[in-house]
């Protein structure tokens, strides 16, 4: 059977380049790894296609880490000196993405900035420094405490009824951290699915679509040897499977 096709959202950085500086897609390859392993066919979607084009050819879209949103998508006027590598560009693009991908329901995994930039898009806010914001949380940056890539930093609270429980289990499941910012306010519709001791939110879904899913740790690098980390790409992996089966996608 032809393996469902995930369109992955990279990274992007401008670099110096040796025939000078240049816009440039970067993608950690555990994303694709975890996606392979899983059943599915990442593809990447350059930002600079037509997202509705893009959308054309897969089942699934999943969006991943990186810099931080621009605070003037979400209404914020200042800008905290912490918030760092902001690219318009890709903010538009996900955020058109994100639209064209819901207007179709497609299954949809947000990790990390995915899922910041999706409750931005759905016009929720985020705190742009959780040591300021909301002083006396956990450090979230575990590179900070010295805890190794590949080990879980803190636990979540995943809430019973929701998809992830569903897919991972109700109760505690420890995570790893990268991030220093979060949700503020949840975007109207998102409902919150796990919370970190501090009260920061951690994962949020839609209930009125199939899969739509948010995560702010970041699985794909815990896919290899934690398996409900694995389990959160093997359900996109079958939720693009039955949105290629319902014939809405493409043929
Ligand atoms: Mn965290």
């Amino acid at each position: 059977m032809k393996r469902p096709i995930i369109g992955i959202s990279p990274d992007l950085a401008r670099v110096a380049a040796p025939h000078g500086e240049t816009d440039r897609l970067f993608l950690n390859l555990d994303y694709a790894q975890c996606i392979i392993a899983a059943g599915g066919q990442p593809v990447v979607l350059p930002p600079v296609a037509a997202p509705e084009d893009l959308l054309n050819s897969v089942d699934a879209l999943l969006l991943t880490g990186g810099g931080d949103v621009a605070p003037s998508r979400y209404g914020a006027t200042n800008l905290h000196p912490e918030t760092y590598g902001i690219s318009d560009l890709r903010d538009e693009f996900e955020i058109a993405l994100i639209h064209a991908a819901l207007e179709r329901h497609l299954p949809l995994l947000a990790i990390c900035r995915g899922l910041q930039i999706l409750n931005v898009a759905l016009g929720g806010t985020l705190l742009q420094h959780i040591p300021d914001d909301r002083p006396g949380s956990l450090e979230h940056r575990q590179q900070l405490l010295g805890i190794p890539s590949g080990d879980t930093a803190h636990p979540v609270v995943v809430h019973p009824g929701s998809l992830l429980a569903r897919i991972v289990g109700e109760g505690i499941l420890q995570v790893n951290s990268y991030h220093h910012q979060a949700v503020d306010k949840v975007a109207p519709n998102a409902v919150v699915s796990a919370v970190a001791p501090d009260g920061i939110v951690e994962a949020f879904e839609l209930p009125q679509y199939d899969f739509v899913l948010a995560v702010q740790w970041h699985p794909e690098r815990l896919c290899a040897h934690h398996p409900p980390h694995r389990a959160l790409f093997t359900a996109l992996v079958q939720a693009a499977t039955r949105s290629r089966a319902s014939g809405t996608v493409h043929s």
